[in-house]
């Protein structure tokens, strides 16, 4: 479904993200994971993109299981680098072909792998040419929906690393809204205040497409460590740090306290009438679950429900 008629459908939109799994062991454990939160009803599930190589293939692949074999609604990830025109074009095809409604446009990183590698060999330098890109794409009337395929982007309430002038970085997101995306989803951040206020610096910018805030609640000490990695950045405010400390290193007291603090976050963003909660679920299912049930956010009123 076009994410504009996902907007209109549901008042407030929960989502989940996946990303696709290297060996069978691990595709059997998400699928495991998707049974479980099917019956939530997302209003649509995105699959990440990975950095280069085969695992490019493995998001077009989950992408149409979770379409045809799941019945749930993905948005791939896509990202400008390591790619040509030709295979980006070549990309969108494919999922136009197969009904896919939306993608997340990316600007991406270079693959660790490929270090000193030159973005010059990139057909697209930042997100916002991609998306430029897959409005001229859906121009072209390839896409069986007559608006093409909705567009979504990245917003970084913490601010993204490479852009320290926070100024200069709202004129490039609003120049990724301008160049036609429809939706923004957010990095995760810990502390609301961050995300509220860039929700309100994007309305200072114009910015009026609505934001999706990410959430990914700490499980484990070593995840944490990983999303410090993966999130570059990301600030762990000290109420979460004490509340951690305070399980003494207790691995399930330490995923019951993080599963307690995102959950509070979430209530908190719903309070302030959010347009949408994305979920990192790092295809397990058990940290949203338990989300969603505090909260009595099973089967999320729709509108048209
Ligand atoms: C919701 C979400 C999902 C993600 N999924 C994936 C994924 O599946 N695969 C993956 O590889 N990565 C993923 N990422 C990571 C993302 O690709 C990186 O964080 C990347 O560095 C920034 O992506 P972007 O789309 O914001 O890029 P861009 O919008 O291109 O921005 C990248 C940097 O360039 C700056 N910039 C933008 N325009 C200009 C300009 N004209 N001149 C100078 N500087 C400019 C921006 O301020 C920013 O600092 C995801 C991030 C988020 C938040």
């Amino acid at each position: 479904m076009h994410i504009a008629d996902i907007f209109e459908r549901d008042t407030t939109t929960y989502s989940f993200e996946f990303f696709p799994p290297k060996t069978s062991a691990a595709s059997e454990e998400l699928f495991e994971t998707i049974t479980k939160l099917k019956p939530y009803r997302p209003s649509f599930v995105s699959v990440t993109y990975g950095a280069g190589g085969t695992t490019r293939e493995l998001t077009h692949d989950l992408v149409l299981r979770l379409k045809s074999n799941a019945g749930l609604d993905p948005i791939p990830h896509l990202t400008c680098v390591c790619h040509s025109e030709y295979e980006i074009r070549t990309i969108l095809s494919a999922y136009a072909e197969v009904g896919v409604s939306n993608i997340l446009a990316l600007g991406g990183d270079p693959p660790r792998e490929l270090a000193g590698y030159n973005r010059d060999k990139d057909a697209f330098r930042y997100a916002a040419d991609l998306v430029r890109f897959i409005r001229k794409f859906n121009d072209s009337g390839v896409h069986p929906d007559r608006r093409g395929f909705g567009i979504g982007v990245a917003g970084f309430p913490e601010g993204h690393p490479a852009t320290p002038n926070r100024l200069l970085e709202m004129d490039y997101l609003k120049a990724k809204v301008d160049a036609g995306a429809d939706y923004i989803v957010t990095q995760l951040f810990f502390d609301n205040h961050d995300f509220l206020d860039f929700q309100e610096r994007c309305d200072l910018a114009g910015i009026t497409v609505p934001v999706i805030a990410g959430i990914m609640p700490v499980t484990s000490l070593a995840g944490m460590k990983r999303m410090a990695e993966l999130a570059a950045g990301a600030r762990f405010p000290a109420k979460l740090l004490r509340a951690i400390d305070r399980c003494g290193g207790d691995p399930s007291k330490i995923e019951q306290v993080g599963i307690h603090y995102a959950a509070e976050q979430c209530l908190d963003l719903l309070n302030h009438h959010v347009k949408g909660i994305h979920f990192y679920t790092l295809n397990k299912s058990t940290a949203t679950r338990r989300i969603y049930d505090s909260l009595g956010l099973y089967n999320p009123t729709t509108k048209s429900a």
